[in-house]
């Protein structure tokens, strides 16, 4: 056995944990620049309470800017530029809160404010511009989740879109997992049942991709058995029931564990065809990871025939049937918990064409797609997506 593991430093977790926000952002500095990634949090006054809970910790606070969409170059650049003017220097640190839009832009703004070799994050991304490497530490970062699926708090990356050229790729450093993560599930309570469904996929598939992947290891795998445990039953509870307590704790926890062993195991086909599927076809990341899924296990089911049997064994220890039959009971069991949620079974639902299908295969070949356990040459990906439309 040999691993490399890598986990944040601090996970607070738990219902109505968003009143500690002053005490434990006392720990990162004296003055909280914040980069929200929802509307809905400036409406149903989260941003507010988040600014008055800081005050009374003696936290001076700043809002700096809310993205309700998948960050782009331009945002990061913008938004660095932007807190290089508000920035003191000592005892500055940054809240980035939301779903993964908001904390991966906070994620890479806290990054590129101290890297500045280059005016622009296109630079530091993986396989496009100069090809620089981050070398200094990020400002301190707090990540607070609002929805339940990108695990975007426990990673060390952050994903950053283009669209003119279309790419999705990664600004990544171990450094950029956040120094503390506050996640209280409360807070994913006004997330529409849409988004919960297509959020809560993404963090099961992640768990799923994780667990295959070429590059599984134990302590991961054990914490996905944990989280798909929890979310499979919770899923479909939150989507019906948002306010559901129990439903939103177990979806926050599993998405949490899913950030952990993604971070640590890479994922696989899914995520490969996720990025140009929103940046080709606009489609949001957990859709697009959630359509794929049943055809990725599909696909991979020659190879991970024991896996899909384990996991189908510890999610009903009663099981009696073969690996076989047990693989493929666990396969029609993501499929209908996708058919349960209202998650569309083709692409062509979504408004993917033929004439995409080149570009799709071209973008997938990233980082995710290199964690499939086995390799899926073009032609067989041209075939396994022709045949979602
Ligand atoms: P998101 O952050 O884009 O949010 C989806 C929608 O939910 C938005 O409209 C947002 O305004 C809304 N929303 C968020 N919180 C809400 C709340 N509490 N109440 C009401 N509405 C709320 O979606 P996401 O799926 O969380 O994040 C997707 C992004 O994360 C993509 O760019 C994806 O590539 C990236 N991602 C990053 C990682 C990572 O490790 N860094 C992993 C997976 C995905």
């Amino acid at each position: 056995m040999n691993y490399d593991f890598f986990a944040p430093r601090q996970i607070h977790f738990g219902w109505d944990r968003f009143q500690e926000v002053g005490t434990l952002a006392a720990s990162l500095g004296t003055r909280a620049l914040i980069i929200s990634g929802s509307r809905s949090l400036e409406s149903n006054g989260v941003l507010e309470e988040l600014q008055s809970l800081l005050s009374r910790a003696g936290i001076t606070s700043e809002h700096i800017r809310t993205i309700s969409h998948e960050p782009e170059v331009k945002d990061v650049d913008h938004v660095t530029n932007i807190l290089q003017h508000h920035s003191h220097g000592a005892g500055d640190f940054l809240i980035g809160i939301g779903g993964g839009s908001g904390i991966d832009l906070a994620k890479a703004c806290s990054a590129m404010i101290t890297n500045r070799e280059s005016e622009t994050v296109l630079d530091y991304l993986e396989g496009v511009g100069q090809g620089l490497q981050l070398t200094e530490e990020p400002l301190p970062l707090m990540a607070i989740p609002t929805t339940a699926g990108t695990g975007s708090e426990a990673t060390k990356n952050a994903v950053i879109s283009s669209y003119a050229p279309a790419f999705k790729k990664s600004l990544r450093s171990p450094e950029m997992i956040p120094d503390l993560i506050l996640c209280d599930p409360k807070l994913a309570c006004s997330v529409p049942p849409e988004i919960t469904a297509r959020t809560g996929m993404d963090a099961i598939t992640q768990l799923l991709e994780s667990y295959i992947s070429s590059r599984a290891q134990p302590l991961p795998q054990a914490l996905s058995l944990q989280g798909l445990k929890l979310a499979i039953p919770a899923l479909p509870l939150a989507v019906e029931d948002g306010s559901s307590r129990t439903a939103r704790e177990n979806m926050a926890h599993a998405a949490l564990l899913s950030g952990i062993a993604l971070a640590n195991s890479g994922l696989g086909m899914a995520h490969g065809v996720a990025p140009p599927l929103g940046t080709h076809c606009r489609i949001p990341h957990g859709l697009a990871c959630a359509v794929m899924l049943p055809v990725t296990l599909r696909a991979n089911r020659s190879v991970c025939e024991t896996q899909y049997a384990e996991i189908a064994r510890h999610l009903d220890p009663g099981l009696t049937l073969s690996d076989a039959e047990a693989a493929d009971a666990f396969i029609d069991q993501i499929q209908a918990l996708n058919d349960q949620i209202g998650i569309p079974r083709t692409l062509s639902e979504l408004g993917v064409t033929p004439e995409q299908i080149p570009d799709l295969v071209a973008g997938s070949r990233g980082n995710s797609m290199r964690g499939n356990p086995r390799e899926i040459p073009d032609e067989e990906l041209t075939q396994i997506l022709q045949g979602l439309l």
